[in-house]
């Protein structure tokens, strides 16, 4: 069983996350989402709302599972028992910091991979933060995310 953790804040997921994790699926057996409290970002949603969110729109597949976490992501990956961390990248500007972000990791767990995955073409300008901004405006974000996530973000701005 191959199993590849995908972390991340979430806030709230997008279908561009959506697009990354049906790709993990086409590589691995099973995706561990693992979302990051984020305390210090004082999220929209919280870790109970995004777990409630993605286990609805993925309709309970038994192949993805939804998971908090605050500490380290290698020692989560460690305690799943997986061995490689998916990340999307969207664009160049990505990249600076999930190449830091994956040589800090491969310092701290040499054992441990990541690997990239870019989503499709229309999902590339997409992101959470600008979800959350058009959404507080009262914008449509049909588009950007599962009707799911659409409505939470009524009800929170209603
Ligand atoms: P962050 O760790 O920056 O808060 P997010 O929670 O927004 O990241 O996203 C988690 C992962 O998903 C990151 O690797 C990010 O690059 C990727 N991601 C975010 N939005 C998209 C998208 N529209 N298409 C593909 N990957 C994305």
């Amino acid at each position: 069983m191959s199993k590849a953790i995908y972390p991340g804040t979430f806030d709230p997921l997008t279908l561009g996350h959506i697009d990354i994790v049906e790709r993990a699926l086409h590589i691995f057996d099973e995706v561990t989402i693992a979302i990051a409290v984020s305390e210090k970002k004082v999220p929209l949603f919280s870790l109970e709302e995004r777990i409630d969110q993605i286990e609805k729109i993925f309709d309970n597949d038994k192949r993805i599972q939804a998971i908090g976490f605050s500490g380290l992501i290698v020692d989560l990956a460690q305690e799943q028992g997986s061995n490689v961390l998916v990340r999307g990248l969207r664009a160049v500007s990505d990249f600076e910091y999930e190449f830091q972000m994956a040589s800090m990791n491969r310092a701290m767990s040499p054992d441990l991979d990541s690997i990239f995955l870019t989503p499709k073409a229309k999902y590339s300008f997409l992101s959470s933060s600008l979800v959350r901004e058009i959404a507080s405006m009262g914008g449509e974000v049909s588009e950007f995310v599962d009707p799911i996530v659409e409505a939470a973000l009524k009800e929170k701005f209603k």
